[in-house]
């Protein structure tokens, strides 16, 4: 079956699609190549999944699917976080599945089609606004999928100001030169810049790109309009104030993520050996959802999460123990210096 890309996860965030009858709310998704696709392949039973921001369209989907193609349609009821996070088994049960949002990350289930998410945003006015915030006259450009198609009016934008933009290529799990996600930084550490420029939503990535490559960082939102400077002090504190925090205990959790993208199991399995050698007890722990209540009966004190850095970056407060990254894990054994701090990736990054 040939494959096709249609993107983004957590990484999608509040926008829309394009469909007769499906409201996608701001993204745009080529939904009537996907159902042409699948009346050419005669399949009978069609999968469907989506990040929540695009779960709410699924049902119409659904019904326009089975009208046209006489096939039965399963929507997948689980969260959804990623191209990392394919449902396995509902993959396993039809003949096709359609993955909505995302930009395929690797080789998965030859039967799952990616549909990329796009936002319909012109970036010349949000890329001429942030070029008044820049310093370097030669500036490294990211984003993520919603908008990676439109990053050439970004650069001419920027060139207007006289600033030169250089993007870096895809490779690994980054599908798109110019993109970023939230676990792979990998396009952006091989441009030589001292500056970089983020074009997209949220903060999460403009700090993945500050923490990996240590350089200053100009973030814009397209949408909003609003841009600024990433300032990493604020994270940078909160990771150190985990550390010592968990340096008070004596029984690790190594979590483990059943999601295909996700699973670092044979990191996970060198952290162990590394906390034992310390004279720690550490269990690995492998789980599909991270959530606080899967661990609370564990009885661990502390936690490092070898899946989507998100985990532990973002999402640290909702547990009750200190949840660390593997990096991190290795600071607080001494194996690693932190002259400057290694974030977690998942390919390529310090952590592996
Ligand atoms: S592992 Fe990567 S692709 Fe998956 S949700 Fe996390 S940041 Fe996104």
């Amino acid at each position: 079956m040939a494959r096709a890309h249609l993107t983004a996860g957590s990484e999608l965030d509040n926008c829309s699609a394009r469909a007769a009858g499906c409201d996608f709310s701001g993204y745009d998704l080529d939904l009537d190549w996907a159902i042409a696709l699948i009346k050419k392949s005669n399949a009978t039973r069609i999968g469907l999944q989506a990040p929540e921001g695009l779960k709410r369209a699924l049902p119409a989907l659904a019904r326009q699917i089975e009208e046209q193609t006489g096939s039965e349609v399963i929507i997948s009821g689980d969260p959804c976080f990623g191209a990392c996070d394919i449902d396995m088994l509902l993959s396993q049960e039809v003949d096709l599945m359609l993955h909505l949002g995302h930009a395929e990350l690797e080789e998965g289930p030859k039967n799952v089609i990616f549909l990329e998410a796009r936002v319909d945003e012109d970036l010349t006015a949000i890329a001429a606004k942030a070029a008044s915030f820049l310093r370097a006259k030669r500036v490294g450009v990211a984003t993520t999928i919603q908008h990676v198609h439109q990053i050439d009016q970004a650069l001419q934008a920027l060139r207007n100001c006289g600033i030169e933009g250089l993007i870096g290529p895809a490779g690994g799990r980054i599908r798109h030169a110019g993109q970023v996600l939230g676990c792979s930084y990998r396009s952006v550490r091989s441009l030589d810049v001292d500056e970089y420029l983020f074009i997209g939503t949220g903060r999460f990535h403009p700090l993945g790109i500050a923490l990996a490559t240590g350089k200053r960082v100009v973030t814009a939102d397209p949408l909003t309009g609003n841009v600024s400077e990433i300032d990493t002090d604020p994270l940078l504190r909160r990771r150190f104030a985990a550390i010592c925090l968990a340096k008070e205990a004596r029984h690790f959790a190594i979590l483990v993520s059943k999601k295909p993208g996700q699973r670092r199991m044979s990191l996970a399995k060198k952290l162990k050996a590394l906390g034992e050698a310390h004279g720690l007890q550490m269990s690995l722990v492998f789980l599909d959802n991270i959530e606080p209540d899967r661990l609370v009966n564990l009885g661990a004190e502390a936690a490092v999460s070898t899946a989507c850095p998100r985990v532990a970056l973002d999402d640290a407060a909702k547990y009750g123990i200190a949840m660390l990254t593997p990096p991190e894990f290795e600071i607080l054994l001494e194996t690693r210096e932190w002259v400057r701090y290694a974030f977690d990736e998942i390919e390529d990054g310090p952590a592996l």
